[in-house]
C-alpha cells in the first residue's frame, strides 16, 4: 500500500502521504507525521482515489458552506470522469495502437464511454485509419 490520507494534528491540514515513510513531513507546518499513531481516513495504491478524499475530508473539516460543498463535489465528479479528449491525446502520443490500447486509456482517465463505439465513431469521422488490420492510427 502506497498512499494514505491524515491530517496534520499540529496545523490540521489534510494531505496525502507516502505510506512507505514512517514519519513523513507534513505539507503545511513540516513537523514530522507518526503515521502510527494517527487516524488514516484512506489507505490505497491510487493516488487520484487519495487526492478525492484528501478534498472530502478536508471540506467537512473546514465546515464548508452548502455552495461551496456541491462546488467541491462538481470538481470531483470532473476529476473522476476524465474526459473522452484527454484520453484520446494521450493515446495519439503513442502512434499506433489497438482496441486494447484505446480502452486501457480511457480506464486510465476514468471515461466511462465503450471504447468499442468511441473508435467507430473516430474511424467513421475519419479522424483515424486502420494501417493494418486491428492497428490503428491518428491522422
Ligand atoms: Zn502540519
Amino acid at each position: 500500500v502506497r498512499f494514505g490520507v491524515v491530517a496534520c494534528p499540529s496545523c490540521r491540514r489534510v494531505q496525502v502521504v507516502d505510506l512507505r515513510h514512517a514519519r513523513p513531513g507534513c505539507r503545511g507546518c513540516a513537523s514530522p507525521l507518526d503515521l502510527a499513531t494517527l487516524r488514516t481516513f484512506y489507505k490505497g495504491d491510487s493516488e487520484s482515489e487519495a487526492r478525492l478524499v484528501t478534498l472530502r475530508v478536508s471540506s467537512q473539516r473546514e465546515g464548508m458552506g452548502i455552495e461551496d460543498y456541491a462546488r467541491l463535489l462538481e470538481r470531483i465528479e470532473r476529476e473522476r470522469t476524465g474526459s473522452v479528449d484527454e484520453a484520446l491525446a494521450d493515446l495519439a502520443k503513442r502512434g499506433e495502437f489497438g482496441r486494447d490500447d484505446l480502452a486501457a486509456e480511457m480506464r486510465r482517465h476514468a471515461v466511462a464511454a465503450d471504447a468499442d463505439r468511441v473508435l467507430d465513431a473516430l474511424v467513421a469521422e475519419n479522424r483515424v485509419y486502420e494501417p493494418r488490420a486491428g492497428r490503428f492510427r491518428f491522422l
